[in-house]
């Protein structure tokens, strides 16, 4: 009978707006991690005829609704970063649909040797630190977080700022993590090779356990 394969290496990767983590997680899936990404589950749910929606609707009401039936994000996060109250509504409907996906997924990698789990809220919401065995921070300046935003989505350097200040600083994000990728005054290629020595020590670990 042949061996089942020994349980994935779980990694929980994060990191600031603008640190690198989706082009980290790119990386990470070339050598065969299985990622799964909280963010774009967040967008399936709140698709038109996302999971998501009725919960949503019934909650803020249409105004946080598209003409087209999805969410209007803009519209929910100027309320939830206004109203903490608002904030914890929508995390009460989100976060344990999100979980539920994000398990189904992770059961998807079971012959994987690494499962990426990438939450840019990882250290905010506790919770996610108890599924995995290490915490990969993606670290940079708050200066090229907002360069590298400024430049990739267009925003204005107020709007990158004020997601900055929403999210956990820098230090406490440094304080949970078991690995750190230094992603600043270094171009791509040679955060590509940072990221194949990790690979390589994770492997060098062996077997995991929690
Ligand atoms: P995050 O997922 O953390 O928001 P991304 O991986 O999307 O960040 O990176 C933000 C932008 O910065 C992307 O356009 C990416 O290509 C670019 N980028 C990331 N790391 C570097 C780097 N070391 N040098 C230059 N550009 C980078």
């Amino acid at each position: 009978m042949p061996l089942a394969p020994p349980p994935p290496l779980r990694i929980g990767l994060t990191g600031g707006i603008g640190s690198g983590k989706s082009t980290v997680a790119r990386r990470l899936a070339s050598h065969g991690a299985l990622v799964v990404d909280t963010d774009a589950i967040a967008r399936r749910l709140t698709q038109p005829g996302g999971a998501a929606m009725p919960a949503l609707r019934k909650a803020f009401g249409d105004s946080v609704i598209r003409p087209d039936g999805g969410l209007d994000r803009q519209q929910m996060r100027q309320l939830a970063f206004a109203d903490v109250l608002c904030r914890r509504r929508l995390e009460a409907i989100l976060h344990p649909m999100i979980s539920d996906e994000t398990q189904r997924e992770a059961l998807a990698g079971i012959a994987a040797p690494v499962v990426v789990f990438d939450v840019p809220l990882l250290v905010e919401s506790g919770r996610w630190l108890d599924l995995v065995h290490r915490v990969l921070v993606v670290d940079c300046s708050e200066d090229t977080q907002i360069a590298r935003v400024v430049r990739r989505s267009g925003w204005t350097v107020d709007a990158v700022r004020a997601v900055i200040e929403a999210q956990v600083s820098r230090e406490q994000r440094l304080l949970k993590a078991n690995d750190v990728l230094l992603n600043d005054g270094i171009d791509e290629a040679e955060l590509a090779r940072r990221v194949d020595v990790l690979w390589q020590s994770w492997k060098d670990l062996g077997a995991p356990t929690l």
